[in-house]
């Protein structure tokens, strides 16, 4: 990966400078987690985006180069589940070899990273984020909707180890009276291991996974269950744009973060775009449909056409959802998490 020296700074309604890119690569996934899609919704009869409407490895790429040279440093594949699009480590050597990006991820499930966490190494994948939600089987079987083993991502984590991926981040969506009387035990487990762990609010997104406020654990309080059993202490954020609050243990033995979109919003600090399986940029996690950049492309647009209308896109936006959730009063059309890969 290489790095341009002259990034333009394109900046939004609220000062906000564009940096990180988001790309959703599927909106299938092998698990059926309850709080992103519900099995009784995402059943067999189930119709996902079909082939000819996803991008293409090469439209994916082209679209990413533009948003490189708008300023996204940072790339990271999501889905669905990234891993069940066939040959997504053909995309991972695409986009590691395009100049400006400096950062490329995954976010994944891990179920499949015994069969390719070498495969993405070997492309120029840089960062691996594992989301496993409890180590309790009996818990992990609920929250992944089709009764998998926890042992089945921790094959995964193993997999991703022994590729070279270090240190690995674990996220973990925090449920109340699901999960949350499991946190301690996760912290204390990936800490003795060398891992990150990042324990996320449970949002809003989407429409379909019956959300509400009490089913939330605060980040305080997630913070303070693990600090009273592991002492921490705050860490400075890395960088503009870090969505996470980290702490470190006093113990010098690593750090974890929380993910609190809810309870302490941070859009003031939101630098990301997101581009959905089938070519539409969304600025908000929170939005509706976005703006399509398929048509454009397979209608022959130029390179810098497809510049001015991101950059177009990134000036327009206004939005700061989470700040403004307490305040909102009417139900909104939104994105589905699945869709749009968080
Ligand atoms: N399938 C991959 C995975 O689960 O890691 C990538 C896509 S998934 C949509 C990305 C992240 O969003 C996961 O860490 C998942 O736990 C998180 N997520 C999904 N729905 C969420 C919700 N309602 N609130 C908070 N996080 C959520
Ligand atoms: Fe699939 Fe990830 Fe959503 Fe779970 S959170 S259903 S693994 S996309
Ligand atoms: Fe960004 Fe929207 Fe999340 Fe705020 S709510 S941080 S604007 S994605």
């Amino acid at each position: 990966m290489t790095t341009t020296p002259h990034r333009p700074r394109i900046t939004d309604r609220l000062d906000r400078p564009f940096r990180d890119l988001r790309v959703s690569v599927t909106d299938r996934c092998n698990f059926r987690c309850p709080y992103c899609m519900p099995a009784e919704i995402y059943g067999d009869r189930y119709q996902f985006l079909p082939r000819d409407d996803l991008l293409a490895f090469e439209e994916i790429a082209r679209l990413a180069c533009v948003m490189a040279n708008l300023g996204a440093a940072k790339i990271r594949l999501t889905g669905g589940e990234p891993l069940v699009r066939n040959d997504v480590e053909k995309l991972v050597a695409m986009l590691a070899a395009l100049p400006g990006v400096e950062d490329l991820a995954m976010t994944t499930n891990g179920y499949l990273l015994p069969q390719k966490a070498a495969a993405l190494r070997d492309a120029g994948l840089g960062r691996l984020s594992i989301s496993l939600d409890s180590l309790d089987d009996e818990v992990f079987r609920k929250m992944n909707g089709r009764g998998f083993d926890v042992g089945k991502v921790l094959d995964g984590i193993s997999a991703a180890e022994k590729a070279g991926f270090s240190p690995i981040k674990i996220n973990a969506v925090v449920q109340r009276g699901v999960n949350d009387h499991t946190i301690v035990e996760m912290a204390r487990y990936f800490k003795e291991r060398g891992h990150v762990m990042r324990f996320i609010e449970y949002m809003d997104v989407g429409t379909r996974n019956g959300w509400k406020l009490d089913h939330v654990t605060p980040a305080d309080e997630i913070i303070a269950r693990i600090h009273a059993e592991m002492p921490l202490e705050p860490a400075e954020s890395g960088y503009r744009g870090e969505v996470a609050s980290r702490y470190r243990y006093r113990d010098g033995g690593g750090e974890i973060g929380v993910i609190a979109s809810v309870t302490r919003p941070f859009c003031g600090d939101c630098t990301r775009l997101r581009l959905s399986p089938e070519g539409r940029l969304v600025t908000c996690l929170f939005s509706a449909l976005g703006t399509d950049l398929r048509g454009p492309l397979r209608a022959g647009a130029s390179d810098d056409a497809l510049e001015r209308l991101i950059r177009g896109v990134w000036s327009d936006r206004g939005d700061r959802y989470s700040e403004e959730r307490a305040s909102a009063t009417e139900r909104r059309e939104k994105v589905e998490m699945y869709h749009i890969g968080g």
